[in-house]
């Protein structure tokens, strides 16, 4: 395996969590890298991080790391922005170094807040462009 830092994602990601206003996700204990050389085929990207036992033992706090796998280069920007809420929304709201699971990680849950992400960036609220007085 070969891991390679991807600011670009990390961009991305840090669009997405200000938009989504998932204020509970510390951007500055979140990375993203692209690994090349998995044998899996299905998997798109993964969640990592740093669990309870090594924080304590590294004096440290939670840290997560998303892992985008050689098959989301090759996906379209809908799909791929997709894939970046699906593992921000495994990241639970302590952000404590555990995971939320696909029961609340699940498509339709993703789609709800890919819908909003699409909303908030083209315009949102039609009514922001009456608001010139303020
Ligand atoms: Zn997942």
């Amino acid at each position: 395996m070969k891991y390679e830092d991807a600011p670009d994602l990390k961009e991305r990601m840090n669009e997405i969590i200000s938009a989504l206003e998932m204020s509970h996700i510390d951007i500055n204990r979140v990375e993203c890298l692209r690994s090349f050389g998995s044998s899996s085929r299905r998997t798109i990207a993964r969640c990592h991080a740093l669990g309870k036992l090594m924080q304590r033992a590294m004096k440290t706090r939670a840290f997560y790391a998303i892992e985008f796998l050689e098959r989301f280069d090759r996906m379209d920007r809908k799909d791929q922005d997709k894939v970046i809420i699906h593992e921000l929304m495994h990241i639970p709201k302590t952000f404590g170094g555990g995971f939320r699971q696909h029961d609340f990680v699940c498509e339709r849950n993703v789609d709800l807040m890919y819908d909003r992400f699409v909303s908030l960036k083209t315009g949102g609220n039609p009514d922001m462009s009456k608001r010139r007085w303020f």
